[in-house]
């Protein structure tokens, strides 16, 4: 194929969207007045637009959102007036500071979840497939759609506490570039992805506002267990 011909291809593909587009974008803009303050602010004449008709009906009007309801604001008219309030604390839900550190042997495992999207799953693939081959571990299915309080696509492994000390530094050396969210399992889930986590590479939001967390006088939530599935059959490089 002569890259000639695959120029003029393009150059005829471009024209024929240009086309497509042009009429209705402009009518748009005509509508709402753009077009024509936009001719003005150039100093173009009628005759040079070629569509003086509307254009030049569209200059003396006001430009204006297409619609504009009216009722009455649910927050009344001063909300402007009020002062600025100092939270209680960065973390919602935490009044006050601790009297104590929480004991490190609250955590019964780790997950570690691996985003990724349409243009890193082949990535993400690949750190599955080295992770199943490596260590014992609990591996779930893929998540295409947001899922939890995890907002792109993502997989997981969890993991005991006793492989932390290798399945940290192996992470962080074959992250192949992907947002990695470690999180200790314990019986507050909401602070367990909120506020106890650990990322390699940059952070991305959570959304774990819903996650239980424990309340005075109700039974703590259900610590999560793992229960590993994968056959690992290679000897990890050291
Ligand atoms: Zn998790």
């Amino acid at each position: 194929m002569k890259p000639e011909n695959d120029d003029t291809d393009a150059a005829a593909v471009d024209r024929h969207w240009a086309e497509l587009l042009a009429p209705s974008r402009r009518k748009l803009l005509v509508n709402t007045g753009l077009v024509a303050a936009g001719f003005a602010a150039a100093g173009l004449s009628a005759a040079a637009r070629g569509t003086n008709q509307t254009a030049t009906a569209a200059t003396t009007a006001a430009v204006k959102p297409p619609h504009h309801e009216a009722g009455k604001s649910p927050w009344g008219y001063e909300t402007y007036k009020q002062a600025t309030p100092r939270p209680p604390s960065v973390r919602p839900g935490e009044k006050t500071l601790p009297t104590k550190p929480r004991a490190y042997t609250d955590i019964k495992s780790y997950h570690a979840h691996i985003y990724f999207d349409e243009d890193s799953y082949e990535k993400a693939a690949l750190l599955r497939k080295w992770s199943a081959e490596r260590f014992h571990v609990e591996l779930g299915d893929w998540n295409l759609e947001p899922r939890g309080p995890h907002v792109t696509p993502s997989f997981y492994f969890g993991f005991a506490n006793d492989l932390l000390p290798i399945v940290v530094p192996w992470l962080q050396l074959n992250s192949l570039g992907l947002t990695i969210l470690l999180h200790p399992n314990t019986a507050d889930p909401r602070a367990d992805h909120l506020y106890y986590a650990l990322w390699v590479n940059r952070s991305q939001p959570v959304n774990g506002y819903g996650l239980p967390s424990p309340q005075a006088g109700k039974p703590p939530p259900e610590i999560e267990q793992i229960y590993p599935n994968t056959q690992p059959n290679v000897t990890i490089e050291t």
